[in-house]
């Protein structure tokens, strides 16, 4: 069957949801449809590795997707892009003319070449396979050391999990936070009975009904009941390169109308590979921040309201009562300054790099995103000295 639209949107996560109220928005008569191959309409996935384990309520992950009346597609792959007759192919046969496309594909998990029976952390449907392995002393097995591994393993822990995180780096969240702060988050683990075993790589699996034997790089052996990876993501590119559009950072390279080389495709979110003024860079950032406010502007975009996108993205995380809110590039090989009103609790780092604030780190502290932005767009040159003090601490 053939459709034709106004405007279409492949995938349906939180920057499609976004695109199409902002569309929506500013046309009530457009003609909106969404392509999403879950089976589920679109949710926020934070709450996956937060709040669900905690207080968090299924009901409050959903997105207001219906306030967009749109005419919503799930289970529904995207195949193929024709850009010359502006017509996307599905797996259902039927075919999607449009007059303006936005690609909001997000990524998939990275995955081991062994366990095909693991949990790789990323959709509802695993945090829902997750939830039924998850019992008091159940032996929960979490490989990845970054930020989703890092909160899931504090989710198992505080669901009374045996818990185990495996990475191969030196500490927690190493690539991101600076040494003395990676290592006090891993001792904060330890103290909370994760058992941390930095510097390991998974080498291979054995799996059966009653759960897996992890094979270590150190030659020893972990049997467990569940294994849950967070190993970061692959951009979904595919259909994109195939229709030959530009890509560069692992995502599709899109203009400051988030306009693709292709005039009539817009891309936003995990995919999206954007240019960030303050930065004097492109960016591309895997925060939901990001995919809200992209899919926002390019929907106002697609709908006629063209304006720069000029944000500078924000991210957050929660692990066990240590939270933290981030801006810019976050990136432990950069000059980190620290600034602490208490060691490793409460505090800011700065990230330099020539002499400009590249990224800022609010460590249980809080109200200071927009300051935060600010500094970062600030032309320096700023040292150790001059930096350190810049924002107050607030927690
Ligand atoms: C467990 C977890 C916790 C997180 N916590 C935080 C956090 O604390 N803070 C933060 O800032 N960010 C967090 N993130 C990241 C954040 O959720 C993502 O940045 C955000 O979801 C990106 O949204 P998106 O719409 O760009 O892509 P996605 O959410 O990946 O959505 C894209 C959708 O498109 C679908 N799709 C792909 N290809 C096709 C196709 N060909 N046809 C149809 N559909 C397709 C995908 O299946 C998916 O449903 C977390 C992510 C996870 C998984």
């Amino acid at each position: 069957m053939k459709h034709s639209v106004s405007h279409l949107i492949i995938g349906a996560g939180v920057a499609g949801e976004s695109a199409a109220q902002a569309i929506r928005s500013v046309d009530a008569d457009a003609s909106i449809a969404m392509l999403g191959d879950e089976a589920h309409p679109p949710y926020d996935r934070p709450p996956l590795s937060k709040a669900l384990w905690k207080d968090g309520r299924e009901d409050d992950i959903w997105r207001p997707i219906g306030k967009a009346h749109i005419d919503l597609q799930l289970g529904r792959r995207a195949l193929r892009i024709d850009r010359a007759a502006r017509l996307v192919q599905d797996n259902a046969g039927d075919s999607w003319e449009y007059e303006q496309l936005l690609l909001a594909t997000g990524g998939r998990p990275r995955q081991l070449s062994f366990g095909d029976d693991f949990i790789y952390y990323r959709r509802y449907a695993d945090y829902q396979h997750l939830r039924q392995r998850v019992r008091p002393g159940a032996r929960i097995a979490v490989i990845g050391g970054g930020f989703i591994g890092s909160e899931v393993a504090a989710a198992m822990a505080l669901n009374g999990c045996r818990t185990s995180l495996l990475f191969p780096g030196p500490a927690i969240c190493s690539r991101v936070f600076p040494a003395a702060l990676a290592a006090a988050v891993t001792a904060a683990y330890r103290e909370r009975d994760v058992d941390v075993r930095s510097g390991i790589t998974v080498t291979g699996a054995r799996s059966d009904a009653g759960g897996s034997e992890l094979l270590l790089s150190d030659g020893s052996r972990l049997r467990v009941d569940a294994v849950v990876a967070g190993l970061g993501i692959e951009p979904n590119v595919q259909l994109a390169q195939e229709a030959g559009l530009q890509l560069d950072l692992g995502g599709i390279v899109v203009d400051d109308q988030l306009r693709t080389n292709d005039a009539a495709i817009h891309a936003a979110g995990d995919v999206a590979t954007f240019p960030a003024p303050a930065l004097s860079r492109r960016l591309r950032v895997e925060h939901e921040d990001a995919a809200l406010q992209m899919g926002r502007h390019a929907g106002l975009c697609m709908a006629g309201q063209d304006a720069p996108y000029r944000q500078l993205p924000f991210f957050y995380a929660d692990l066990f009562d240590l939270g933290y809110e981030a801006v810019g590039i976050v990136d432990s090989r950069l000059q980190a300054i620290e600034q602490w009103v208490t060691p490793y609790r409460e505090g800011v780092v700065y990230y330099l790099d020539s002499g400009r604030v590249r990224g800022v780190l609010l460590w249980n502290t809080w109200g200071q995103v927009d300051a935060a932005r600010a500094l970062i767009a600030e032309p320096g040159p700023f040292d150790a000295g001059s930096v350190r003090g810049r924002l107050p601490v607030k927690a």
